[in-house]
């Protein structure tokens, strides 16, 4: 007679076969699927990590074409890695993948290495995408858990603890590796994670169509809509940026962000946070360094936009001026019409230069 537990392995084993099925027929053709190589595969985590696939594609050829290895990365300067990065967000993704390419050629010849502690060592690198390499490019026995592999695993399991909250994560974990796939942990990390992008979707999950419903707890006790339990998100912070676009014959000004806040490292107009909004372009102007004031500047443009972030909103005020001063201070930078831009800069400031006619 057999024992329960070897009953329940093999009904694991059942419905574990069902959903490999499942995503060797409906997995999406990404590029990153086809290659073992540890450190593509490493960029692609990185890069999906609060990013669309469909946007995401472009930037990890773009990035893989301009460091190709991680001893390209390296050694290429961080302004460039920011270039490439541009308009991606999340910038201290590529500020710490810079910094962990150079611990990796200084610690292991320039190759990414096979062990999870190793990997969790380098900058940026946290559980998740420690796991996904270990697992997609050195086959090792680690569960990844982002967001998908949370909202189908709290359904499969009617887990109902705040996945937001750290004890919520850590059940979902233990789950997670519970339900692990040894025979080819990476492989399995991807068909969890596709089928919560595919067909266990945050809203209206598909069902009908899915490997595992015959098991799924949720949708055998009609709550699906009810999980995963997560506390809603903090109200963004409002924060007013006024910037003076400083526009000579045929060039404009860009100052460098050094501090430790959004947009580290990457260029913008020459900016004055407030604390409230301004009253118009003249305090704007009057808050600026004095080189930049002699009165004779002639305002063209006073325009408002709002930038959402996760956890900023971000009320920012450009007021557009002539004058014939070319401006030379230290950390002033000055961007010549006809040429591509070549320094790093954020959306926000991107979109008001593209309208301006500057080229990227
Ligand atoms: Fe998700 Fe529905 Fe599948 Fe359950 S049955 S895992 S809720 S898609």
């Amino acid at each position: 007679m057999l024992s329960n537990s070897i009953i329940e392995c093999f009904k694991m084993r059942t419905w574990q076969n069902e959903w490999l099925n499942w995503y060797a027929e409906h997995r999406r053709d990404l590029a990153w699927r086809n290659t073992k190589d540890p450190y593509a595969i490493w960029v692609s985590e990185v890069i999906l990590q609060q990013t669309r696939v469909d946007q995401g594609t472009d930037y990890y050829h773009r990035f893989l074409d301009r460091f190709p290895t991680v001893s390209h990365l390296a050694n290429a300067p961080e302004k460039d890695v920011l270039k490439c990065w541009e308009g991606l967000g999340y910038y201290s993704r590529a500020r710490n993948m810079h910094h962990a390419a150079g611990q990796i050629v200084a610690t292991h010849g320039g190759q990414l290495p096979a062990d999870r502690d190793a990997l969790l060592a380098l900058k940026g690198v946290g559980p998740y995408t420690a796991h996904a390499v270990a697992s997609i490019a050195f086959g090792l026995p680690y569960a990844v858990v982002d967001g998908n592999v949370s909202r189908v695993l709290s359904r499969l399991f009617l887990i109902t603890d705040d996945i937001a909250t750290g004890k919520g994560h850590k059940r979902i974990e233990q789950q997670a590796l519970e339900i692990l796939d040894h025979r080819d942990p990476g492989t399995w990390n991807q068909a969890v994670m596709e089928l919560g992008a595919l067909v266990c979707t945050p809203v209206n999950p598909r069902c009908g169509d899915c490997p595992v419903s015959g098991i799924c707890k949720a949708y055998i006790k009609g709550m699906t809509d009810e999980l995963p339990v997560k506390s809603p998100k903090k109200k963004p912070r409002d924060r007013f940026f006024n910037y003076l676009v400083w526009e000579d014959p045929g060039g404009i000004h860009l100052t460098k962000r050094t501090t430790k806040d959004i947009w580290q490292n990457l260029y913008e107009f020459p900016l004055w946070e407030s604390d409230q909004p301004v009253s118009g372009p003249e305090e704007l102007i009057e808050a600026m360094p004095s080189y930049f004031r002699s009165g004779k500047e002639k305002i063209i443009d006073h325009t408002s936009i709002t930038h959402i972030l996760t956890h900023q909103r971000i009320h920012a005020v450009f007021c557009h001026v002539q004058s014939d001063r070319v401006i030379k201070q230290p950390g002033i930078e000055r961007i010549e019409r006809d040429s591509p831009v070549a320094w790093p800069v954020h959306r926000l400031v991107q979109q008001y230069l593209v309208k301006l006619g500057f080229i990227f």
